[in-house]
């Protein structure tokens, strides 16, 4: 046996899929998997800093981890990995937490397999068992898992004024779609019934690749793959969210009738400010658009509060955009001023205390809204794709279409089937139903 590996991760699902990716590129290696990252021979930290908050929990992991590699566990190796680390940060770090062995960039996880074939504990590794390939080996679902996360647009090259995105995953490009269609057909041969396709701003995919391959054309052939019963894509930009793609998600029976797209703001003045670059009318039109094709559509939206020079006023315009709306989810974060960003040069001038009042008060609406549109499910019946046994609680956990957690009883065997269930309690966030024969 070569050793023992664990991964802590926070963040967003591109991280999760870079930590799966990790996770199979380790297990090729020979290592294995251990639940706590104190006992591990490798502990490897994929890090999120697109706010404060986890950046500071990061910061905490990996000094508890050094404190215990310096006091009882000298041979551990500690990795960096994820936002964290960017082109700059790496030399600033190394000299914070010397104990760190090695620096991932993210996405890139070609630097620790790197570092652990030149250690001496690990040389006996043949460099043939990894195949370091341009982004990910053939990918594998070590885990059994019914759905998978898949990145096609890697970076981001937007520059919204707050975002530190730009910095840690550098510009935009998109993976071959042979390389996508590759991996998905590898998944789904492991078991995969849900693709869900990854990007900063997924709909910018194919703009660096040949003419006519666009986000609408890859959903189309992630669709085709023998045993794909979802595709489902996230995070949209509103610019780039055109006709043919909606069309796309209309037309395409396997593709979810569900979006991700944050607005972000609902004040123009802010919007222009975030450099958005389109204006809260932009926005509407494309909800009214994606109605036209999809009447009963899914749309989550990411929500900031506290912009710098975010007024009562402006509050208000999102407080009404969100009123009008009522779209399905929304991620509401407070503003948290990062490093680089053009709006950390502004002053972070909402107070803390009011930025989580905002939060609170557009909170309580939208789980308002939430429930009452929870009620319209009540009595139907709904089909789930079953992605997991919550032995727990003795049910089976799944999704609908529109991205609506479900849970029922059966004493079937229902992992990664589609159920169909008609819907018994509806609450804001989850419904609760039984299986029809
Ligand atoms: N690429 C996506 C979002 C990526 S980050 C987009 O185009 O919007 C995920 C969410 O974190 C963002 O949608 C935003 O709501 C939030 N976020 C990003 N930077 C932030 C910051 N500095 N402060 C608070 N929230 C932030």
């Amino acid at each position: 046996m070569t050793g023992t590996y664990h991964i802590w991760t926070i963040g967003c699902q591109m991280n999760e899929a870079d930590s799966r990716h990790l996770a199979s590129q380790l297990e090729a290696l020979g290592f294995s998997e251990t639940n706590r990252a104190e006992d591990a021979d490798l502990a490897v930290l994929n890090t999120c800093v697109v706010r404060q908050q986890p950046e500071d929990k990061a910061v905490r992991k990996l000094t508890s981890l050094g404190g215990i590699k310096g006091s009882r566990r000298p041979g551990m190796i500690i990795a960096l990995m994820g936002c964290m680390v960017g082109k700059r940060e790496a030399e600033d770090l190394a000299e914070q937490f010397p104990f760190i062995d090695v620096f991932t960039a993210p996405s890139q996880t070609d630097a620790l397999i790197e570092y652990l074939l030149q250690h001496d504990a690990y040389s006996h590794l043949n460099k043939v068992q990894v195949e370091l390939a341009d982004y990910r080996l053939p990918a594998v679902n070590r885990d059994k898992a019914i759905t998978a996360f898949v990145p096609v647009t890697l970076g981001c090259s937007h520059v919204c004024s707050y975002c530190i995105i730009p910095y840690r995953r550098g510009p935009d490009r998109s993976r071959k779609p042979e390389e996508v269609l590759d991996e998905v057909r590898s998944l789904a041969a492991q078991g995969i019934k849900e693709v869900n396709l990854l990007g900063q701003i997924v709909d910018r995919y194919g703009f660096d690749l040949e003419e006519g391959i666009n986000l609408a054309w890859l959903l189309k052939e992630v669709a085709k793959v023998d045993g794909i019963l979802r595709v489902r894509f996230l995070t949209s930009h509103p610019a780039y969210m055109d006709e043919e793609l909606i069309r796309t998600v209309a037309e395409t029976e396997k593709v979810c009738p569900y979006f991700e797209i944050p607005f972000q703001a609902g004040s123009d003045r802010i919007l222009e400010s975030m450099r958005r670059g389109y204006t809260q009318a932009d926005y509407r039109d494309i909800v009214s658009n994606i109605r036209r094709w999809i009447p009963d559509a899914s749309i989550n939206t990411d929500v900031i509060v506290g912009y710098p020079g975010e007024s009562e006023e402006d509050f208000l315009e999102t407080m009404n955009l969100t009123e009008e709306l009522r779209l399905d989810m929304h991620h509401i974060a407070k503003y948290s001023p990062r490093p680089r960003t053009l709006s950390a040069k502004m002053k972070d001038d909402v107070s803390t205390e009011e930025k989580e009042r905002r939060r609170t008060v557009l909170d309580e609406r939208v789980t308002k809204i939430n429930a009452e549109k929870s009620q319209k499910i009540l009595g139907e019946t709904v089909e789930v794709l079953v992605e997991e046994f919550q032995e727990k609680k003795n049910r089976w956990r799944g999704r609908t279409p529109h991205n609506k957690l479900v849970f029922f009883e059966d004493d079937a065997n229902r992992l990664g089937q589609l159920v169909s269930v008609k819907i018994e309690w509806a609450g804001p966030f989850s419904l609760i139903g039984v299986p029809l024969a």
